[in-house]
C-alpha cells in the first residue's frame, strides 16, 4: 500500500510538472483527485488494510493529496501567467504595418471660393451678414427702386410664394434691412443662395450664390469704389491683375459698371480663356441711387455710399477653369475631389 502510494504521487508530480495549459493541468487534477482518480480509488482500497494500520495509512494519503494539491495550485498560478504574457505579446501593435485608409471629405469649391472673399472683405474691416431667402417684395424689389412696373423685374423673374413674398434674386435685401436699422456708417458684405427662374444651362441655374457688398459712410465717391474693387481682384486674381469699368445700368445704383479684370492666364494677352479680349467680366457695380438711401430713411445729402455684387459660382469657375456650371451641383465626388 504504502509503495503504491508513493508510485502514485511520483507519477501525478511529473505529470503536473509536464502540464503545458491549464486544460491539459484540469485533466491532471481529475485523474489525480476526481470521483473515479488514481487517489479516490487508492482511498476505497482501505479495506484491505489490517484496521491497526489504517489511521496511519489514512494519514499518509491525505498528505500526499495536500501535497498533490499544493502543487496544482503552484502550477496553475504559473501557467496563468505564462498565458497573460502570451496574450500581451500577440495582442502588441505592430507600428509598422500599413494604416488602414479612411477617406476624408473637404470643402465644396463654392465654399472654398466664399471663404476667400470673405477673408478679403473681413481684412478690409467689411461685417459678413446674412439674412432670409425668402424675401418681402419690397425688399427684393420696391426698396431697390425697382417698382412693379420696372422692366429690371423682368430680367429677374423669380418664384412667387404669393403677390408679397417671393424667393430672394439677389442678397441685397440683407442690405436694405441692415440699412433700415439705422446704424451707420455700414461696410458689409452679404453671401448668401437667390433665385431666379432660370433654365438650367452651362452658365445658368435656377438656384445660385451671390456675394454683394455695401458700404455707406460720408464723403464715400467712386474712387472709394474703384480702389476697393481693384485691391478685390488683386487679391482674388494675383498681383498683376488690372480693373476696368464699363458703364452700365442698374436701377439701385447711379452712376452703375460692369467691371472686367484683365485675364489672370495670358495676362491681357488674349487667349481661349479670356475669347481673345484679354479681359474678363466678373461683377457689377455702383454708387447706392439716392432713392434707395432715401428709402431707408438715409439722408443723400449727408450720406453716400457705394455697392457691388459679384456671382459666386463665377468666381468658383474663373478660380478653378471649370467650363460648366452645372458640374458645381451634381455631387460627383470624382469632380469635387480636384478641388
Ligand atoms: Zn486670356
Amino acid at each position: 500500500m504504502k509503495e503504491k502510494l508513493a508510485k502514485i504521487r511520483e507519477e501525478i508530480l511529473k505529470q503536473i510538472d509536464a502540464s503545458e495549459n491549464l486544460d491539459k493541468l484540469n485533466e491532471v487534477r481529475v485523474s489525480a483527485l476526481g470521483k473515479k482518480g488514481a487517489l479516490t480509488e487508492l482511498l476505497k482500497s482501505m479495506k484491505e488494510v489490517a484496521p491497526q494500520d489504517r489511521p496511519k495509512v489514512g494519514q499518509m494519503v491525505n498528505e500526499v493529496r495536500a501535497e498533490i494539491e499544493t502543487a496544482l495550485e503552484t502550477e496553475k498560478a504559473k501557467l496563468e501567467d505564462r498565458a497573460m504574457e502570451a496574450r500581451l505579446k500577440n495582442e502588441v501593435i505592430d507600428v509598422t504595418l500599413p494604416a488602414k485608409k479612411n477617406s476624408v471629405g473637404h470643402r465644396h469649391p463654392n465654399t472654398i471660393a466664399l471663404e476667400e472673399v470673405e477673408r478679403i472683405f473681413v481684412g478690409m474691416g467689411y461685417e459678413v451678414v446674412r439674412g432670409p431667402e425668402v424675401e418681402k417684395d419690397y425688399y427684393n424689389f420696391e426698396a431697390l427702386n425697382i417698382p412693379k412696373d420696372h422692366p429690371a423685374r423682368d430680367e429677374q423673374d423669380t418664384f412667387y410664394i404669393n403677390e408679397e413674398i417671393v424667393l430672394r434674386t439677389q442678397t441685397s435685401p440683407v442690405q436694405v434691412r441692415t440699412m433700415e436699422q439705422g446704424k451707420l456708417p455700414i461696410r458689409m458684405i452679404a453671401p448668401g443662395r437667390v433665385f431666379r427662374s432660370d433654365e438650367v444651362d452651362a452658365t445658368h441655374s435656377p438656384s445660385f450664390h451671390q456675394i454683394e457688398g455695401l458700404v455707406i459712410d460720408k464723403n464715400i465717391t467712386f474712387a472709394d469704389l474703384k480702389g476697393t474693387l481693384a485691391e478685390f481682384a488683386k487679391e482674388l486674381f494675383g498681383e498683376d491683375t488690372k480693373v476696368k469699368f464699363r458703364p452700365h445700368h442698374f436701377p439701385f445704383t447711379e452712376p452703375s459698371a460692369e467691371v472686367d479684370v484683365s485675364c489672370f492666364k495670358c495676362g491681357g494677352k488674349g487667349c481661349r480663356f479670356c475669347k481673345g479680349s484679354g479681359w474678363i467680366e466678373i461683377l457689377g457695380c455702383g454708387m447706392v441711387h439716392p432713392k434707395v438711401l432715401k428709402m431707408c430713411n438715409i439722408d443723400p445729402e449727408e450720406y453716400s455710399g457705394f455697392a457691388f455684387g459679384v456671382g459666386l459660382e463665377r468666381i468658383a469657375l474663373l478660380k478653378y477653369e471649370i467650363d460648366d456650371m452645372r458640374l458645381l451641383y451634381e455631387n460627383d465626388i470624382r469632380f469635387l475631389k480636384q478641388f
